[in-house]
């Protein structure tokens, strides 16, 4: 069990596909998933989602922090640079 920080999304950077979704409870994770990790806001610390699998938390995933309004994207650092290689 992993707790990983997501990112902010960077200016200008909005992905063609996915959405945002929205903690409306700051204190209910927005996704619950059975994987082995859990995601917490860059910002602040809250836990956005829980137990989720690496493979569920890509780019098209984001979630606007519900206690700082933060939107955070989930994408690992190396991640997407391995799939891009040949
Ligand atoms: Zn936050």
């Amino acid at each position: 069990m992993a707790t990983i920080t997501m990112r902010q999304v960077r200016e200008g950077e909005v992905p063609p596909d996915g959405g945002t979704a929205r903690q409306e409870d700051p204190d209910r994770p927005v996704f619950q998933g059975n994987g082995p990790d859990d995601y917490v806001c860059v910002e602040c610390g809250n836990v956005l989602a829980t137990a989720m699998h690496p493979v569920q938390m890509t780019k098209k995933v984001r979630i606007r922090c519900g206690r700082c309004s933060t939107v955070n994207v989930s994408v690992i650092d190396g991640y997407e640079g391995a799939n891009k290689q040949p």
